[in-house]
């Protein structure tokens, strides 16, 4: 007789604040501890994860022994539901079975009325020994979490803002030789500026954001670095069908739209070649949506070369 080991689909676990370091301002870089974490999945680049945080009674939901339970398990507590995040595998730390995850939280007051989430609250009060749980890629699940495949494209267009920095940090960190780019990356202030290390080849530019709108600034920059006019009229950018979406996602393998993929418009260039680029845009959904209408609507950039995810939206909560 044989035995059928099932691989696990996901790690769900609970995890301790093993420390907490305020890197800038608008950064919290907390480390995850759990036994469970040496079965973590590491592919590395932008790859998503799931934080679980104690709900309105303090409590953290019961995990099921099924771990495919766990959602419906977690939505079932209603209005006393613990609120659930997606953040980025910044790094991963190994020492022999010790196994730390890197998480970096951006952390911010008050914007335009809104008052901060539940996942930034907890981020600026961390201390360690807290607990939260992680929903997180398995080393032996096919569930991947990560975006990021230029599929031999040698010449990476690599936008972001805050909240995209630890993708991109460890997108720069990963990347192997072979490629160049360059990375564009808005962020609240000077003081966010980050020592992330680009390999040879990268040029890195970071531009603050200070009082001005949401994503206005990085997306001027992009269109002069494309050859592009500055925008006047952002509204006027022409529209795509799924920008009546709320959440922008569109990758070589999904849209959130359901746009038909094989429909794909043949790339040409405004000042640039871009046969052998791949573009990966995460951040506010506007700027997100905005640089979409750039690239795809203006440039005519081939669906295949592109990434483009809302990893957040001014003034709406997330989901869950
Ligand atoms: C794949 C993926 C990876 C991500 N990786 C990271 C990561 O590594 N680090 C990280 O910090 N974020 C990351 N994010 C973004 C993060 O999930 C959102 O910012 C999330 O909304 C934070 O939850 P919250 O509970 O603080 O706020 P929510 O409850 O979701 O929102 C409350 C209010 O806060 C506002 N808000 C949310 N985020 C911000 C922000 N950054 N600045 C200003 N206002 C904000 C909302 O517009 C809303 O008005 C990622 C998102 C995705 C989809």
């Amino acid at each position: 007789m044989t035995t059928e080991t099932i691989a696990p689909s996901v790690l769900i676990t609970e995890a301790e604040v093993h420390s907490v370091t305020r890197l800038s301002p608008a950064f919290v870089r907390v480390e995850l501890a759990s036994a469970a974490f040496v079965d973590l999945g590491e592919d590395g680049y932008d790859t998503r994860f799931k934080v679980v945080l104690p709900g309105p009674t303090g409590a953290l939901p019961t995990i099921p022994p099924v771990p495919e339970e766990y959602y419906s398990a977690l939505m079932a507590a209603g209005d006393v539901r613990s609120p659930m995040r997606t953040y980025t595998i910044r790094d991963v730390v190994r020492d022999g079975d010790d196994v730390r995850l890197v998480v970096d939280f951006v952390v911010h007051e008050e914007v335009g009325g809104h008052a901060p989430g539940p996942a930034c609250r907890w981020a600026l009060a961390a201390r360690r020994g807290d607990v939260i749980q992680v929903v997180a890629p398995h080393r032996r699940s096919s569930y991947g979490g990560t975006e990021f495949d230029p599929a031999g494209r040698t010449h990476l267009l690599l936008i972001g803002d805050e909240t995209a920095v630890p993708a991109l940090g460890r997108i720069l960190a990963d990347v192997g030789p072979g490629h160049t780019g360059g990375v564009f990356v808005e962020v609240p202030t000077a003081a966010d500026i980050l020592d992330l290390p680009a390999p040879e080849g990268f040029e890195m530019q970071w531009f603050p954001r200070n009082d001005a709108a949401y994503g206005r600034r990085i997306v001027q920059q992009v269109r002069r670095h494309l050859g592009l006019p500055p925008a006047t009229d952002f509204e006027a950018l022409p529209e795509l069908p799924s920008d009546l979406d709320i959440d922008v996602w569109e990758t070589p393998r999904y849209s959130a739209a359901g746009e038909d993929l094989e429909e794909q418009l043949r790339a040409r260039s405004v000042g640039h070649d871009l046969e052998d680029t791949y573009a990966w845009i995460a951040g506010e959904s506007w700027m997100v949506k905005a640089l979409r209408r750039t690239l795809v609507t203006e440039l005519g950039l081939d669906r295949a070369q592109v990434a483009f995810m809302g990893y957040w939206r001014e003034g709406v909560p997330m989901k869950a």
